[in-house]
């Protein structure tokens, strides 16, 4: 279907200011520029989790799957195993992705699936109404930590590199032409590709105060030196008052997880007949 209304007639029930809005359009931004490049949307599926976030796949008019809490990896690795042909994007929460779902992360980034990851890093659970997330600053007061936080959070980019990540950037629900920049780069790298977005949360973490005036762009910042992502992943730990690099810190090419992972290349007719085979025992 060409030519879609991308966002549906759902009613949206983000609070006013929310990033998520930010992040909707942005990729909805870079689906219609993919379907002016003449590439079908019908090939594209997204797969969110639970939390705010996850309204994303009610709001845009493409194939979605609404799925788990913490499991929109596994879906979105089933579905891009069974059709390679799919491009399949996730968005994921903070506490969807770094919490319950941190092992799926870690795992599809080393074997290298062929997936886009965003994840709205609002760095609380908003649907939950402000529990602490794995990437809550030290000290954040909220519904479980009324006198703050004792831990300090992880840094995701780090991680993400460790994992093994074809693909890593960050971005910011507040300068939405970086953000689709790196969304149309992580949608068309061939791998394993994780965008951490900073999303404003208006209602139980709004922290654009903190943000606007930290956040520089990385420029000649060779994003291949592996070494030099490292680094600037390190400069701002998610604490504290380090500038705050936005951009693609690494990008290399390898080879990607699946096509013929049981040791064996499917056609799609072989695939389709396989999965038919499968659902028949089933019934
Ligand atoms: Fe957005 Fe926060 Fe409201 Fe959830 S609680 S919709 S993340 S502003």
């Amino acid at each position: 279907m060409n030519g879609r209304q991308l966002i549906t007639d759902t009613q949206n029930t983000w609070c006013p200011g929310c990033g998520n809005f930010s992040i909707q359009h942005t990729l909805k931004n870079v689906l219609a520029d993919r379907e002016r490049e003449g590439q079908s949307l019908d090939n594209v599926v997204l797969v969110s989790g639970i939390g705010c976030h996850a309204k994303i796949a009610d709001y845009l008019n493409i194939n979605s799957f609404y799925s788990l809490h913490g499991r929109t990896i596994p879906v979105a690795t089933g579905l891009k195993l069974a059709n390679p042909g799919l491009t399949v994007i996730c968005c994921a929460g903070d506490g969807d992705c770094y919490a319950e779902g941190l092992d799926h992360l870690i795992f599809a980034a080393k074997r290298n699936i062929d997936l886009t990851v965003i994840v709205h890093n609002n760095r609380v659970y908003g649907l939950t109404t402000g529990q602490y997330t794995p990437t809550s600053p030290r000290g954040f007061k909220g519904k479980s930590t009324p006198l703050g936080t004792r831990e300090d959070p992880f840094n995701p980019l780090e991680l993400m590199l460790a994992s093994g990540a074809t693909y890593v950037a960050r971005g910011y629900s507040k300068k939405m032409d970086l953000l689709r920049r790196l969304i149309r780069e992580g949608v068309g790298h061939k791998g394993f590709a994780f965008i951490d977005v900073l999303q404003i949360c208006a209602t139980f973490f709004p922290a654009a105060d903190y943000y606007s005036p930290r956040v520089y762009d990385l420029e000649g910042h060779d994003p291949a030196d592996f070494e030099a992502a490292c680094a600037k992943a390190r400069e701002w730990d998610y604490n504290g008052d380090a500038p705050i690099a936005l951009g693609t810190f690494y990008r290399k090419t390898a080879p990607v997880f699946g096509g013929n992972v049981a040791g064996r290349k499917m056609s799609a007719g072989d695939r389709e007949q396989a999965v038919r085979e499968v659902l028949e025992k089933r019934t």
